[in-house]
């Protein structure tokens, strides 16, 4: 029998805030255990929590810009369960009403076609502490708690059961991943668990309409991980069905070690959270006003730019892809094209030389030591024929190495291009004169000869020749008119 899989995911993003959602405390990573705590996130008795306003911001900067409905009032509640990196005994959550709802996404299929996956829900939480299991002399055998992460703030994006395949989830999790840090509202860090997803995965005969019992993948820490999961656990529940067996509704762990799901609690083992609005909290009211002050911070999001560099710009989808897909790189581009105009020669440039060169020295492009001005600067030599496009490339090499102007570069290295017909003209005749085989050649309709001649005058000139005039002067000689 053939099987359709069924994927909804569940993405915890961390809020870039400076402070925790319901005290002050710093939410600075890897910081001294327990050094950014307070009675309020330490859950001690009597201390109240206080709403983080910018946490706020953040939510509703993410829901716009992932299509939701803001609620107007969204209450927090509390989610009640026992574990030693939970302080309170509950985790202050939304339940019922959630800040952000009804939402979507287009992503990009293989084949070239688009499809749109709702967003069910988006809710504000506190994260948890972290257990360190002991790993010295003194507490080997004993797990140790870290609570500077406890009410760290959390945006929750629940999506619909809309996937299809592995592929569709990643497309999917990149495209939000894309979102959430071009808004600046998340560092988009996996490894650090500041983008953590869940993957709730079933399957399904073909053609049956009702969703099959689905397991819940926790534990992935990176894009290639969520799909080597999912892979795995849709063999595995097709083995399972097709061996007589039936599905059940568990949580599972990925071992990335293995490539493995494992069984970490079944339904029935599962928590009775008892779910109440939190006493200690009023409603989040969230005024229109407001919620139109964020639209108006909202940059221009990846597909919006892509779009443009495409239908304005004239660039190709692909290039267009892969400048979008980084807002730093984007915002580079746009500055190129509006101080040197021909956007295509801006992209080519920034997809070639600047994206080599970043990769090779693993800089990011705002740190890179070509800025836009520096390029554009490079490229108006070449538009004035001051340099040719190859000896430009010498030119981008030691402009990145020195962080020097092109006409810096120029001047120092003698590089500017040969238009002086009379020093061009006494290296062609010399190479004329060097090769007559390959000028009787020439002459008997090899005419592809040319080729080897103007590489011959070029190479004279230490590339400085302007090879339109090289080329004329060659044609003209060798054939003698
Ligand atoms: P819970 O709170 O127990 O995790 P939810 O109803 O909030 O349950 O669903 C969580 C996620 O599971 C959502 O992303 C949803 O799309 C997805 N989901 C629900 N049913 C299925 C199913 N049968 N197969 C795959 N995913 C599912
Ligand atoms: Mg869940
Ligand atoms: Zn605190």
């Amino acid at each position: 029998m053939k099987y359709e899989t069924v994927i909804g995911l569940e993405v915890h993003t961390q809020l870039t805030t400076k402070t925790k959602i319901f005290c002050g405390c710093s939410t600075e990573f890897g910081q001294t255990p327990n050094s950014q705590t307070c009675p309020v996130c330490l859950g001690l008795p009597g201390a109240l929590p206080v709403l983080n306003q910018r946490v706020v911001e953040l939510a509703i900067k993410t829901g716009l810009a992932t299509n939701c409905r803001i609620a107007p009032r969204s209450i927090f509640a509390r989610k009640n369960y026992f574990y030693p990196d939970l302080p309170k005994g509950y985790q202050i959550s939304q339940f019922e009403l959630p800040v952000c709802e009804h939402g979507w996404l287009d992503i990009d299929l293989e084949n070239g076609e688009s499809k749109r996956i709702g967003i069910t829900r988006a809710h504000l939480e506190e994260d948890a502490g972290k257990l360190v299991h002991g790993d010295t002399p003194e507490t080997s055998g004993n797990s140790l708690v870290d609570l500077n992460r406890a009410c760290t703030p959390l945006l929750e994006i629940v999506s619909e059961p809309d996937m299809r395949s592995a592929d569709e989830a990643i497309a999917y999790l990149k495209k939000l991943h894309q979102i959430v840090v071009y808004l600046g509202v998340c560092d988009g860090n996996l490894e650090e668990g500041s983008f953590r997803c869940d993957a709730n995965v079933s399957i399904r005969p073909y053609g049956q309409k009702e969703f099959g019992t689905r397991a819940e993948l926790k534990n992935i820490n990176s894009f290639r991980f969520i799909k080597q999961a999912i892979e795995y656990e849709v063999e595995r529940q097709i083995d399972l069905i097709e061996g007589g067996g039936k599905v059940v509704q568990e949580t599972r762990l990925y071992d990335s070690n293995t490539g493995m799901t494992r069984s970490m609690r079944s339904k029935e083992e599962a928590h009775d959270y008892r779910y109440f609005p939190d006493p200690d909290l009023v409603p989040l009211v969230i005024s229109q006003d407001w919620i139109e002050e964020v639209r108006t911070t909202l940059p221009e999001l990846p597909d919006a730019k892509r779009n443009r560099f495409v239908e304005e710009l004239g660039l190709s989808a692909y290039d267009a892809e892969v400048l979008a897909a980084d807002r730093g790189l984007a915002d580079y581009f746009d500055a190129c094209v509006a101080l040197a105009k021909d956007a295509k020669t801006c992209a080519n440039w920034i997809m070639g030389d600047v994206l080599r060169k970043l990769k090779e020295t693993g800089t990011s492009i705002a740190d890179g030591p070509v800025s836009p001005q520096l390029l554009t600067g490079l490229l108006a030599r070449i538009a004035d024929k001051t340099i040719s496009g190859k000896i430009a490339k010498t030119v981008f090499e030691k402009m990145w190495q020195s962080g020097q102007t092109a006409d810096q570069v120029i001047e120092a290295e003698g590089l500017k291009q040969v238009t002086d017909t009379g020093a061009i003209e006494s290296l062609v005749d010399k190479a004329i004169a060097a090769h007559p085989d390959q000028v009787a050649e020439y002459l008997a309709g090899k005419d592809k000869l040319i080729g080897f001649f103007v590489g011959k005058v070029m190479q004279a000139s230490q590339g400085k020749a302007n090879p339109g005039i090289v080329n004329q002067l060659l044609k003209k000689k060798l054939t003698g008119n």
